[in-house]
């Protein structure tokens, strides 16, 4: 994958802005998909204290209330939290795909998921890392368990990290995948990831108009299933088969404000 040249934010990219901007004025049946952390918001240390702030609710409210939007945030984040988060008539992916749940309907299961008998045997290991590493934290959603270590002292917390990789690799075996991204390891369901939940949309007809922005390599697999003619947008540095980039969750709140205005 080759990192794409073109920002939208610091000039070079403004006629590209401009023509995406234009495409959505035109286009009468949009689909956007908007992952959460590090795409809308910054890391927090502690994850629960990435809470949507007013400007991001009503940014996605506006976005959301406009007829012509189909707006879904797909996340890994878990049913839960998105529930006590956003109380907005739009649509959800939770727990990297695991669930889907549209407008106000209800949580729908990801087909294939098999048990989650497997967390016996991973919580023993993610418990003694939190152990030996004062303030990390593990994290239980239905399918999967994480091993969060952001705002952990680096050095050590990475080296550990590895380890953790390391032991964690019979998990491959088990019809389970190993997430290793942005100071988390997680562990969850094989058969789950973002580009079957983005699938479930894009396969919808009529579509004129679609958008997809994120930070990390989930995000990837969203991009990969994109049709050529949609816009995708990497947030931040690390490489990306995004056709465009922006630098920071600020920079894509500014954009989604143009889109609102425009
Ligand atoms: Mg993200």
């Amino acid at each position: 994958m080759v990192p794409k040249k073109v920002f939208f934010t610091n000039g070079v990219g403004k006629h590209k802005e401009k023509e995406l901007i234009d495409d959505y004025c035109k286009s009468k049946n949009r689909l956007i998909f908007l992952d959460y952390d590090g795409t809308l918001i910054r890391f927090f240390d502690r994850p629960e204290d990435a809470k949507p702030t007013d400007d991001i609710l009503d940014v996605l409210e506006k976005l959301a209330s406009d007829k012509k939007n189909e707006l879904v945030i797909i996340s890994g984040r878990a049913r839960k939290t998105i529930d006590e988060w956003f109380d907005i008539d739009m649509s959800f992916v939770a727990g990297h795909g695991a669930w889907t749940k549209e407008g106000r309907g209800e949580w729908e299961k990801a087909k294939n998921l098999n048990d989650s008998d497997w967390k016996s045997k991973v919580r023993p290991i993610f418990e003694k890392y939190v152990e030996t590493t004062p303030g990390s934290l593990i994290e239980e959603k239905d399918f999967s368990l994480a091993w969060h270590f952001r705002g952990v002292d680096s050095t050590t917390s990475h080296k550990r990290a590895r380890t953790l990789v390391k032991e964690l690799e019979f998990v491959h075996s088990m019809n389970l995948q190993l997430l290793d991204v942005s100071e988390v390891v997680e562990v969850m369901n094989a058969g789950v990831d973002k580009s079957t939940a983005a699938l479930h949309w894009i396969e919808k007809p009529g579509w004129d108009f679609i958008l997809a922005i994120g930070d990390d390599w989930t995000d990837e697999n969203t991009f990969s299933v994109l049709p050529a003619a949609a816009y995708s947008i990497k947030v931040g540095p690390l490489p990306s088969q995004a056709r465009f980039r922006m630098e920071s969750p600020d920079m894509v709140m500014k954009f989604l404000k143009k889109l609102i205005e425009a």
